[in-house]
Formats: C-alpha cells, structure tokens, sequence
C-alpha cells in the first residue's frame, strides 16, 4: 500500500489593530497583566459586543491577497466550551460562513510549482492565557482575551513539511507586506496548527488524523510534521494501524517528539450556533472593491519582477523583498542610479545593511536616503571615488546624515586622476623599490600590483588606480 503524507495547515494570525475585537480595549503587547480588560472582553451580564471595523478590513486583505472570495454576507458564531482562559464560556468566530473562501497560493518548493489551496480565512476573537506555575496553581491572564484574530485554513493539499515550511515562510511575508500582523511567531502573532495524516489515493485508506499543537515557530512546524509522518508511516509499517487514532498532539521541542495530548474533539462537542448579539456582517461592495484594488505587489511577485527587471541573482532578490521597505528602498535608488542594479543590491545588502544592524535601525529610518546612496554610488561610477573610499564616506554618511558630494569635497577625498600629480608619486615609488622595479622589467607581471599598492598607500587610497596601472607600464 502506498500511503502519501496529506497535511493541513491552520494558521491563527493576531491582527495588529490598536484595540480589541468587539470592545475599545487596546491590544498592547507586554502591558500589566489584566489591565487591558473591560465588562465585554470579561464578558460580565449585560455587556454588548461591537465589531471593529479594521480587524473586518484586514481579513478582507488578506483574503483578496490570498485570492479568496469575500462573502457578501457572513456571522459570527458562538463556540461553546469551558476553560479558565474564556471567561465568557464560548468563544466569538465563525463557523459555516467565513467571511472569505475559497483561495489559493502558489509556491515553489526545490524547484517544483506547488499549489496549495486555501479553505477560508475568518475572523475570531483570542483567548486569555493560563499560566501555570511550579506550586501547581494557575494564573490567568486576560489581556490577549478579545484580541482580534484571523484563522486561515488550507486544504490538506501539502505532501511535505519542507512544503509547510515555504508556505509559512511566504505567508508571514504576505502578512507583514500588506501590513495586517507583526506576524512575530515569539510574540505569539502567529501560530500554527498542523493536521497530519497518511492516504492512499488509490483505496482512499487513510490513517486518523492528528493535529498538533504548541508550535512557536517555523522549524518547529517543520520538525514536527516530519517526525509525525516517520511516526504514522512506522506504526502503519509494523502492522500496528489499530493503535492510531484521531487525537491532538503536543510537539516536545526539547526531545523532538510529539506527544499525546487528547482525543480529538469534533466540531459538535462545541455546540457552535449562531451568535445572537451581533447582526449578520454585510460588507459594503464598493468598500470592499476599494480594499481588494489597493492589495499591493506580493513577496514572490516581487522576487520575481526584481530578477527580471533589474537582473540581480535569486538570493539577492529574495533578500531585497523580504520586506516592503527594503524593497521600496532598493527600487528607489535604483531609479536614482544610472550604473548596474546589482552594484545598488550589493551596497544595500552588505555595507549599509551591516551599519543599520550594528546601530539597530531599521530600514525605514537610515539615515542614509536613497539619494544620498545613489550619489554615492555615482561618485564611484564617475571615478571621482575609489571604492574603498566610499566606504568610508558611508560611514560618515550614516553618522552625520551629510550627502556624498559634501563629505568627498569637504574631506577633500577625491580620487587623483590628473596624472600630474600621479607623477611625482610614481617617481617616488619607483625610486624606493627597484627590485620589484626590475622584475616588472623582466616580465614578471606580478610585480605591477605590489607597486600599484605602493602608489595607493601614499595617496590614501586616493589615486585612480587604473590610471596609476597604466601609467607604470608606460614608465618601466
Ligand atoms: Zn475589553
């Protein structure tokens, strides 16, 4: 029997809006405990729930980012149960009408194009948070209760983790671009939930499935669904089927294991029904086409283009589009440089990127503007500077936010290509090193390069080195 992994993948994505769901609480990360609470997120007697329209906005982005359909017309549903962290007893979501259905993203794992489809992506609210201490009670905290969330579903259609680990990748990506979540795993941002199980497409056998929990990042995620699949293949492999069943399990990050947790619950243990203090949500169409118009260009779309249009390697590109900043920022002084985009991606992703992480500035904030950077690249270009130079200058440009021009001319660091001047210079080097001098003489072409470096060291690295070349050959 051939059994191929089938692997779903429910991503729960906190929305980075400036208050809660269905009250004006704020959503501060990392506030006092309990201090982000009122009636309706407590849910006391006789407080009422009212949607926040952003959290509404959000979903729709994402859903058209992600090329799903927007209901004209969708609920919220109460999902029932008992747990400390859910002071109401049930849990506001949606249940059989999303707010957006039916997508798709299309990826590309070891060189193979993927699709994958999307089931919904809907609108819920956080739970509270139970911590457990060592003494054996448990704190409760209600802060994250109430903070708007967005549970986006695929199809089982992953066959790989090596796959659930690119669309997590692309989606954390998407998110940030279109700015909906922080999309931070450590801060609890986003979670993920994968659902494992093994099928033979030709019989339509399949092992029970699994879902598991406790996943705080993407190699975690990664690790999980594979050590899942080695589980299940082995037990079904052994002849042991009849001890699958369908459960949830936990991912033991420090053995690499996953571990029983409970047997599955089914959607009817929740009771869902629809919830009677909110009226059915009926987006505006004309807002929503506003909305799903203003989407702008995707991670990969923009991978792509950059390869194409300014010919710079994959890696490169994949770097620059990490994030819209940075991309923004590579595209602008690219439009501002005449010379190659690949000497704009190399200066960006090695010296300034360096300086901003050693100072911890983000992109958005350097003090080095994409004008300033094209100038200086220009002045490269136009031999005014040598390279290394313009390191330096870069350097000073990051500390004092001056341009290029103004630090080469004020410093006086312009690169000597008046050959008057070289002359003298190149008198002096010949004078001090007549062996290497004579074995240039003897065609030993080596030796050019010692004396090209002699030249640069007494000019600070000011001297056009091309230049200083070609005027040593012409002298020996
Ligand atoms: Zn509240």
């Amino acid at each position: 029997m051939a059994m191929e992994p089938m692997i779903g993948l429910e991503v729960h994505v906190q929305l980075d809006t400036e208050s809660k769901m269905f009250c004006s609480c704020s959503t501060q990360f990392g506030a006092e405990p309990n201090s982000n609470v009122c009636p309706t997120c407590l849910g006391l007697p006789g407080s009422l729930p009212v949607p926040n329209r952003k959290a509404v906005e959000y979903v729709i982005r994402t859903g058209a980012a992600l090329g799903c359909k927007v209901a004209d017309r969708c609920r919220f549903a109460r999902k029932n149960y008992f747990y400390p962290d859910l002071p109401k007893n049930f849990q506001v979501s949606q249940y059989d009408e999303p707010l957006t259905y039916d997508g798709s993203i299309d990826l590309t794992v070891d060189g193979e194009p993927v699709r994958i489809r999307i089931r919904r992506a809907h609108l819920e609210e956080d739970t509270g948070k139970n911590i457990h201490l060592q003494t054996g009670s448990t704190l409760v905290e209600y802060n994250r209760g109430g903070i708007p969330l967005m549970e986006i579903v695929t199809e089982p259609d992953f066959t790989t983790a090596e796959q659930c680990r690119e669309y997590l990748t692309q989606l954390r990506l998407i998110l940030r671009c279109i700015g909906v979540s922080t999309a931070n795993m450590e801060e609890g941002a986003l979670r993920a939930e994968p659902t494992v199980n093994l099928n033979d497409r030709q019989t339509g056998e399949a092992t029970p499935k699994v879902e598991i929990k406790n996943l705080n990042s993407i190699r975690s995620v990664f690790e999980a669904v594979k050590y899942e699949i080695a589980r299940q293949r082995k037990t079904v492999a052994e002849g042991r089927e009849d001890e699958l069943f369908q459960q949830t399990r936990r991912w033991d990050e420090n053995n690499g294991v996953t571990a029983l947790m409970r047997r599955k619950e089914t959607s009817d243990d929740y009771m869902y029904f629809p919830e009677p203090d909110l009226v059915p949500l009926e987006p505006d169409r004309a807002w929503v086409e506003g909305i799903v118009n203003s989407c702008p260009e995707l991670p990969a779309a923009r991978c792509e283009r950059f390869c194409e249009q300014y010919e710079v390697p994959e890696y490169d590109a994949r770097v620059l589009t990490e994030t819209r900043a940075l991309a923004d920022y590579f595209e602008e002084t690219c439009e501002r440089f005449e010379g190659a985009a690949k000497t704009v991606s190399n200066w960006v992703m090695g010296d300034l990127m360096s300086l901003l992480n050693e100072a911890g500035v983000s992109i958005e904030r350097s003090p080095v503007s994409c004008a300033n950077l094209a100038e200086l690249l220009s002045l490269i270009e136009e031999n005014v500077i040598s390279g290394k130079i313009a390191k330096d200058v870069l350097g000073t440009m990051f500390e004092t936010g001056r341009s290029a021009r103004e630090i080469v001319a004020e410093e006086g660091l312009e690169q000597i290509s008046d050959s008057g001047a070289l002359e003298s210079v190149i008198d002096e080097v010949i004078a001090e090193n007549p062996g290497p001098v004579q074995d240039v003489r003897e065609g030993k072409d080596k030796a050019i390069g010692f004396l090209v470096g002699q030249v640069m060291k007494k000019t600070q690295g000011q001297a056009n080195p091309g230049m200083v070349n070609e005027m040593l050959r012409e002298r020996l």
